[in-house]
């Protein structure tokens, strides 16, 4: 049997930063798939100055020219209650945000100005937080929304100039994760992207035969997929590169117990000896939640005292 098309009809996305690279590629897929598309972009340079109504006008157009819905907002998302005011205004509901927008202010950490550190904190995990929040509560009313936030594996796994970077990337980590379980009851999804795609972001610091393989067209499926009614994914990194997609975790070693009882205290030549015990990742296990490591917790008291 053939596999039904997964289809937006009736469904508002908000693309954030969707002029260019990969918030365009999303914005046209979207849209191809019948969803009503605002097209937000502020038009600004790769470190964020500037602005220019241009490039979200042209993907618009091309949309619209595809026969597909489509408006234009140039706001920043650091106003994210105007965009989402474009939507309701334009297409009388939102159901998706993908939180896309972004820029660089690569410096060593030793030349990081405050400047470089604040304006990316700002439009990666400000912007995410203002626009998801003016969403939040009409997802909460109608009981259904899909959020993607967009981290990088500078922030997973750090990256020599982006201190600033890494630190925003992973900010909004932590961001999606809590929103998962705030909005899982309400049919309200967060996920996380890892992209790694070809783009103005990135065209300096790949080399050219990886480059030319890294469509942003390649990752937009996997986003679309996460926004749709059927995908039941929550709070989950997913990393897409090259017409590839794979799951990420956080995972914990089973760690060592560093006293004989639970009237011992620890010293730092305890934790010195145990070091090995504590650094093995060969029996790492990921936890789902919270309460999974507190629950760890008990087994370590009881483990204390029985002395094992
Ligand atoms: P891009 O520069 O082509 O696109 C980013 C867009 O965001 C630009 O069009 C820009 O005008 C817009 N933008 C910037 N600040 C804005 C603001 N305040 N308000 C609204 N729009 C704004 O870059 P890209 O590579 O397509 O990056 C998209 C996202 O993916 C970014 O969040 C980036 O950090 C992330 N990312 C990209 C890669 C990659 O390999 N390209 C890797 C990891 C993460």
């Amino acid at each position: 049997m053939k596999q039904p098309e997964l289809r937006f009809a009736d469904r508002v996305v908000i693309i954030t930063g969707a002029g260019a690279g990969l918030g365009r590629a999303y914005a046209l897929l979207f849209a191809s798939r019948g969803a009503s598309v605002v097209v937000n972009d502020l038009g600004g340079s790769r470190h964020g100055d500037g602005s220019s109504t241009k490039i979200a006008d042209a993907v618009v157009n091309e949309i619209r020219k595809n026969g597909g819905k489509a408006v234009a907002n140039y706001d920043s998302v650091l106003d994210g209650e105007k965009i989402v005011k474009t939507a309701i205004d334009a297409f009388g509901r939102i159901d998706v945000i993908v939180n896309n927008a972004g820029i660089l202010r690569d410096k060593s950490f030793s030349k990081m100005s405050e400047t470089d550190w604040d304006l990316v904190q700002n439009v990666h995990v400000k912007g995410a937080f203002k626009i998801t929040r003016a969403a939040w509560p009409y997802f909460v009313k109608q009981k259904y929304g899909r959020i993607i936030v967009t981290a990088s594996n500078s922030g997973l796994y750090g990256n020599f100039g982006q201190a600033n970077y890494s630190a925003a990337k992973m900010g909004l980590i932590g961001l999606a994760n809590t929103l998962a379980i705030e909005g899982q009851s309400k049919n309200i999804h967060t996920n996380i992207i890892v992209p790694t795609a070809a783009s103005r972001l990135t065209e300096d610091v790949l080399p050219p035969e990886i480059f030319e393989q890294l469509k942003p067209e390649l990752i937009a499926p996997v986003v679309v997929w996460l926004c749709h009614e059927k995908c039941m994914e929550n709070g989950s990194i997913i990393e897409s590169a090259l017409g590839w997609a794979g799951k990420c975790h956080v995972i914990r070693s089973s760690g060592s117990v560093l006293r004989p009882d639970l009237s011992s205290n620890v010293t730092p030549e305890d934790v010195e000896k145990k070091w090995s015990a504590i650094t093995d990742m060969s029996t790492a296990k990921h936890f789902n939640s919270i309460a999974e490591v507190t629950a760890e917790f008990l087994v370590t008291i009881d483990a204390m005292k029985s002395g094992n």
